[in-house]
């Protein structure tokens, strides 16, 4: 089914459902007022070490800091949620103090952060806590997508006790799995009831198991029924969110944003409009596209969509969720 056909039959369905007694135009949302971006980075190598960056492409070795990111954003009306940047241990502590800092700083677009942390280390709590004043820290963040982590690493007890305790200081905790390890995000979501979960870059679906014809000669990251069945399953769990965000990263050269449309309206459709939040994933997406790129492309993807839903998807629920009222 092409794009303008599925998204026609999802749009006047969701739009029905809600507006329906309201003229179908009332339903096509305008370019949305607000935008929360859920994860976006910041980096300079003068100030830690990102080890992972070392051997990344040449675009992702420069400075990314506020003043690159709000050139990338210029026009939009954007408000920022950091999240770490995988910094070596020794510099966790520094990258912390370093976002709250900026947080702070009224005139940054950053509102709130999501710090780095290894919930499985034995300082994890004193660590985080540390770091709590003011209520700038909205949760942690542990990457596990990485070829370093071995299957089954975030379902040991060490670790599941310290993603609970997040739960019961009111942290989130932020799930970056490979996607055939999105059965144990399932697991780990029941493990930790009372914990918060939000699922980064859609699961991290790769366009190319969707549209191989894009890059014959470069193998899919997963297998499209492995990735869909896992985010139908996390979408089940009520205390995991779907972050609408990352895919660009992955997406081959000459994408349109109808590349990048099943992965998107998987989730929207599986999380339902009150349980996905945006991000820009800046400036890995860069790896695929400006990051206005991305933002128009996905404009595109959910035009048909309630102009509430958009709003929610786009701003609403973040505000919600990390309690950034009047941002
Ligand atoms: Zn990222």
């Amino acid at each position: 089914m092409s794009l303008s056909r599925r998204t026609m039959i999802l749009g006047s369905a969701s739009a029905a459902a809600a507006f329906s007694l309201l003229p179908p135009s009332t339903a096509m949302a305008a370019e949305p007022a607000a935008i929360i971006d859920t994860h976006q980075h910041l980096w300079d190598s003068k100030r830690v070490k990102q080890a992972w960056l070392e051997s990344a492409p040449e675009i992702l070795r420069a400075t990314y800091g506020p003043t690159e990111y709000a050139a990338a954003t210029r026009g939009l009306s954007i408000r920022t949620v950091y999240m770490e940047v995988d910094v070596v241990v020794e510099d966790q502590n520094k990258e912390a103090v370093y976002v709250v800092g900026l947080c702070k700083d009224k005139a940054e677009l950053t509102k709130a952060a999501v710090i780095g942390g290894h919930p499985a280390s034995p300082g994890f709590a004193k660590y985080v806590e540390s770091h709590l004043a003011g209520g700038f820290v909205k949760g942690v963040r542990q990457v596990l997508h990485a070829d370093t982590t071995p299957a089954g690493y975030g379902l040991a007890d060490d670790f599941v006790r310290g993603v609970r305790w997040l739960g019961e200081k009111g942290l989130s905790f932020d799930l970056c799995l490979r996607p055939s390890d999105l059965a144990d995000g399932v697991k780990l979501s029941e493990k930790c009831p009372d914990t918060r979960f939000i699922l980064d870059h859609c699961g991290n679906g790769d366009p190319k198991a969707f549209h191989p014809e894009l890059a014959p000669s470069e193998k899919p990251w997963h297998e499209v029924d492995i990735w869909r069945r896992g985010i139908a399953d996390l979408a089940k769990r009520p205390n995991v969110v779907c972050k609408i965000s990352g895919i660009v990263a992955r997406a081959p050269k000459g994408w349109k944003a109808e590349h990048l449309s099943e992965i998107v309206n998987h989730c929207l459709d599986s999380f339902g409009p009150d349980r996905v939040v945006f991000g820009s994933d800046w400036p890995v997406c860069l790896l695929g596209a400006p990051l206005m790129d991305w933002v128009t492309a996905l404009r595109a993807i959910v035009a048909k969509r309630s102009a509430e839903e958009q709003a929610k998807l786009w701003a609403g629920n973040a505000r919600k969720m990390y309690g950034l009222a009047g941002i």
